[in-house]
């Protein structure tokens, strides 16, 4: 089984595809993480993320590695474990960035596919349901007002020890929605055949009923 949720971040995909596949005893793949641990290899390496050809030359020799560790998703690149600095705020924008290059994300579906066809799982994206996965058994495109997912956001990094103010946040968010939704190859779009939840005024409970209530029937 593979279930497939995509939509903007901030409205609280991976925070219910971790429920629906502890829930459900399946895996749960993360895949902005690959496309952030990219990211975070590229700015390591010097490349820049918007340039193509600083980006094509480090995929030739790039093997990335996704496992879970303790109940956490790590994700490698060339033996480099990526996983304690790909939440950092300015990897959400380079991640964005450099997802555009359609060799990038040709990589990354290969090897999305391979484990989606290997193991039952929920998959958490922008292109998930549309790209990925076309024939996913379940497909939801979860969304909130943009306003309250830099709010979440927000609350979210303060956690970590970043205090980034929300109108800052919100200004980025916006700017990320806009640059992965018209994208040439690829971009965030509502599937037609997609159960779309808003989530700016329900709990996570709540999602997480509606969503297991969909899946379960
Ligand atoms: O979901 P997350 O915020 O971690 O994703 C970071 C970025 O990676 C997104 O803004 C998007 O540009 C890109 N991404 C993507 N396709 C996916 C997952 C993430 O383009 N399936």
């Amino acid at each position: 089984m593979n279930i497939a949720i995509d939509g903007p971040g901030g409205s609280g995909k991976s925070t219910i595809a971790k429920i629906l596949a502890k829930e459900l005893h399946i895996a749960y793949l993360d895949t902005g993480a690959m496309y952030r641990a990219i990211a975070y290899y590229a700015l390591e390496k010097g490349a820049d993320v918007a340039d193509e050809k600083t980006i094509l030359p480090l995929l030739d020799d790039m093997n990335m590695e996704v496992w879970e560790e303790n109940g956490v998703q790590q994700v490698s690149v060339n033996g480099i474990n990526t996983t304690p600095y790909i939440r950092e705020n300015r990897i959400s924008m380079a991640a964005s960035t450099v997802s555009k290059i359609p060799a990038v994300r040709i990589k990354l579906v290969e090897l999305q596919r391979q484990i989606a066809q290997k193991t039952d799982c929920v998959l958490d994206g922008r292109d998930i349901g549309s790209y990925v996965l076309p024939n996913a058994d379940h497909k939801f495109y979860m969304t909130a007002d943009s306003r309250v997912r830099a709010q979440r956001r927000h609350d979210e990094l303060l956690k970590k020890g970043q205090d980034i103010p929300v109108e800052t946040l919100l200004e980025e968010i916006e700017k990320r929605d806009h640059q992965d939704k018209t994208r040439s190859f690829a971009p965030l779009v509502v599937c037609e055949d997609a159960v779309v939840v808003d989530t700016t005024n329900m709990t996570i409970e709540e999602v997480a009923k509606f969503i297991m209530g969909i899946i379960c029937k």
